[in-house]
């Protein structure tokens, strides 16, 4: 019976929706965030603010939503030449990968969160990992979530179901996803008390929400939030 799941929570826009996701579709749902040196703290303030309004505005999820847990991985700062954990200018790699690139970082939060899920017995683990319009991070793909779901089983004996519903979804079907979750309310909420932005740049409210409007991540977000909003005038 996989009914019950852990969300990986970032607090931006993609894995909150996620979490509506869950907790639309199962019995209980927990959350589970890391700490590892993020050059700004924006996106973990954003996460316990979004909880709090989502419990709030919407009372069935509010009795479903359990724990939220929230892992240090400081180490993962130690190891990491990134844009994201040193202060850095974000460029593009001639890998075509971005500097702030967490080598290999996926794998790491869906194994630490299996075994938090094995000690928690939650079965399914989401998240907003996105293969549509994606920065070009391999540990997001598909196949590489796949094999890791077979990983994890083997491993810890158990059988866990990863599920990536953003999977082959562009931003703007996200949107639409979040509206057909939680209605207009949510699409605000996560306009409102999510953040995206690479820079943690809060000072600037746009249309789509808070950011720089300079780096890929607003680049994207801002895109993503122009085409829902085209499409729905329609
Ligand atoms: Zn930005």
């Amino acid at each position: 019976m996989h009914d019950s799941a852990l969300v990986l929570f970032s607090g931006g826009q993609d894995s909150a929706t996620c979490l509506a996701w869950a907790l639309d579709r199962y019995a209980h749902v927990e959350t589970i965030g890391f700490q590892y040196g993020q050059r700004h703290a924006v996106e973990l303030e954003c996460r316990a603010t979004f909880i709090q309004h989502l419990r709030q505005r919407y009372l069935e999820w509010d009795t479903r939503l359990g724990a939220d847990h929230l892992l240090d991985l400081g180490l993962l700062g130690q190891i990491s030449d990134t844009a994201l954990t040193q202060a850095k200018a974000i460029e593009f790699e001639q890998s075509g990968l971005p500097n702030t690139f967490v080598p290999g970082r996926n794998l790491i939060f869906f194994t630490f969160a299996a075994a938090l899920a094995y000690r928690r017995g939650l079965s399914v683990l989401v998240g907003g990992m996105c293969e549509t319009d994606y920065s070009g991070y391999p540990d997001c793909r598909d196949d590489t979530l796949k094999a890791l779901q077979v990983t994890l089983g083997l491993g810890l004996d158990t059988r866990y179901v990863l599920e990536t519903p953003l999977m082959w979804l562009d931003k703007a079907a996200t949107w639409r996803l979040a509206e057909s979750l939680g209605g207009p309310d949510l699409v605000s909420l996560l306009l409102e008390e999510t953040h995206s932005c690479y820079l943690g740049d809060r000072s600037q409210r746009h249309v789509w929400g808070y950011g720089c409007n300079q780096c890929p991540a607003c680049e994207l977000r801002r895109k993503g939030f122009e085409r829902y909003r085209h499409e729905a005038s329609r």
